[in-house]
């Protein structure tokens, strides 16, 4: 299995410069070993003109069918020849995505602390695959790389040039050429030859979810195959292919969402807010949940749906937070997040009372569990009403906390917010808003399934007629069902 990577450059910008963004020296030849057999790297060639970087995976067969033994999707281990004589060690494939992920770590992160800026820029790139199995063929190969900007020539490969007549084999000679950056490119192959091999050979466990939407950040979400991708690569385990488009969705959403929703607040608050120094919606709210924390003596807090990380960062400033975990299923919303509070920089007492996780609140996560707190500030609206239930038991009934805070707008306060045509809702992602009624009755209800005492809370100025902006609730663990 064989892949080489070639960038062009210049004097200033040699092309050797790829040797710092692989984190692999051009003048070495280097051996890692994989859990299939041993990946080599070497540079076929390296001037400042043109740089080559070769990916050879020497797959040991016998490792191979060990290691599948007794671990194939059905379970049962395979006794026929065919596991033994098979195209697996000279057919790139799913083997060779591990090697990519083992090799080039870093790289596929888009890492480069010698040249950050030509790690965050396009390069002249061409990839180069020479026999790579592709189920669907050319037309496939051209619907998968297109859509993210590369040149595709994908030659299917003679079964045997000197017997034309016996047709073309199931591989093709693969070449793309494109600027894109380097740790984009990377991330498409990773989980693109694996799909177009579609014979996923190893166990597909739940975190492969995790691995697809890391390696697909940024670039799935909105892909014309997202689907056939996501299936494929997921070995076509319903479930977990369900899981991933779901997520996928819900970050794609989410893209949108933060800047418009602030829109909003502002909009809100341009018209409320009469006194001298205006406090901005957005900042009442987490007012509001940070008094109704502290008054809660929680010292290890959730913030679920956590955006861009507005109420994480006022939680670190307030020391008798120690432990503080902000969940969002968008990761661009977490990568924004990690940056705003400077994550990276932040010294080493502060770091360890912070931790971003990516997980959708509709699925059970054991990560989840054992927290004084959590908050659920201005999320429920966004999910639709059917999988509401789903976020009810990852919440009350499996993560558990002895207090939850709900914010939600109150629809009925939408008439005094002149410039939205009656009948809308604040924003075009929020599946449904609630009077004061609806909510209290939901909230009722999840207290009483779960073992909960419920109170509420007005959040922003309230109207004498319609109340206020944003309404709050305050669940908390009833103390037989805490001592059980
Ligand atoms: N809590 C923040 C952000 C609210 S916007 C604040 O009060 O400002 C809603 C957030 O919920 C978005 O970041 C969105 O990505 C996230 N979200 C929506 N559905 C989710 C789900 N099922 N699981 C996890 N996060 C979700």
């Amino acid at each position: 299995m064989f892949l080489t990577i070639s960038t062009t450059g210049t004097a200033e910008a040699p092309a050797t410069d790829l040797g710092f963004l692989l984190h692999k020296h051009p003048d070495k030849a280097q051996a890692f070993s994989t859990s299939y057999g041993d990946a080599h790297v070497f540079y076929p060639e390296a001037s400042a003109d043109r740089c080559t970087a070769a990916l050879l995976l020497e797959v040991d067969p016998v490792a191979l069918v060990r290691r599948g033994k007794g671990k194939g999707r059905g379970g049962a281990p395979d006794a026929t020849l065919a596991q033994y004589v098979n195209d697996r060690p000279y057919a790139a494939s799913s083997l060779l995505a591990v090697a990519l992920r083992t090799v080039f770590a870093s790289a596929l992160r888009g890492v480069c602390d010698k040249l950050p800026g030509r790690a965050a820029n396009p390069l002249p790139l061409w990839i180069e695959v020479p026999v790579l199995p592709a189920r669907g063929g050319e037309p496939l190969v051209r619907r998968l790389f297109e859509p993210l900007g590369w040149t595709v020539a994908a030659e299917p490969v003679a079964l045997d040039e000197q017997f034309p007549e016996w047709g073309d084999s199931r591989y093709v000679r693969l070449v793309l050429e494109g600027e894109l950056r380097l740790a984009e490119a990377l991330r498409h192959l990773y989980v693109l030859l694996p799909v177009l091999d579609d014979a996923k050979h190893y166990w597909v466990s739940p975190d492969e979810v995790d691995k697809l939407l890391r390696a697909g950040d940024g670039w799935l979400a909105g892909h014309p195959e997202q689907k056939l991708i996501t299936s494929r690569y997921l070995a076509r385990r319903w479930s977990l292919t369900r899981e991933a488009l779901e997520r996928l969705e819900l970050a794609r959403l989410a893209e949108a969402d933060d800047t418009e929703a602030e829109e909003i607040d502002n909009a809100i608050d341009e018209q409320t807010d009469t006194e001298d120094k205006p406090v901005p919606l957005a900042v009442r709210r987490r007012e509001a949940i940070l008094e109704a924390l502290r008054a809660a003596g929680a010292s290890r807090v959730l913030d679920l749906g956590c955006g861009q990380g507005q109420l994480v960062g006022a939680l670190l400033k307030d020391v008798r937070f120690t432990e503080i975990v902000g969940v969002d299923v968008s990761v661009r919303a977490l990568n924004e997040a990690a940056r705003r509070l400077r994550l990276e920089r932040m010294g080493e007492r502060q770091s360890t009372r912070v931790t971003l996780l990516q997980g959708s609140l509709a699925y059970t996560d054991a990560r989840l569990k054992g927290y004084d707190a959590a908050v659920l500030s201005e999320v429920i609206e966004h999910l639709d009403l059917p999988r509401l239930p789903a976020l009810e038991y990852a919440v009350f009934g499996a993560a558990r906390p002895a207090t939850v805070i709900v914010t939600t707008p109150n629809v009925e306060y939408n008439v005094r917010w002149e410039t939205l045509p009656a009948g809308h809702v604040r924003h075009a992602d929020h599946r449904f808003e609630w009077t004061r009624e609806e909510f209290r009755a939901w909230a009722r209800e999840v207290a009483g399934r779960h073992g909960y005492g419920v109170e509420f809370a007005p959040v922003g100025p309230e109207d004498s007629e319609v109340g206020p902006p944003t309404q709050m609730a305050v669940f908390t663990l009833t103390a037989k069902e805490a001592a059980a």
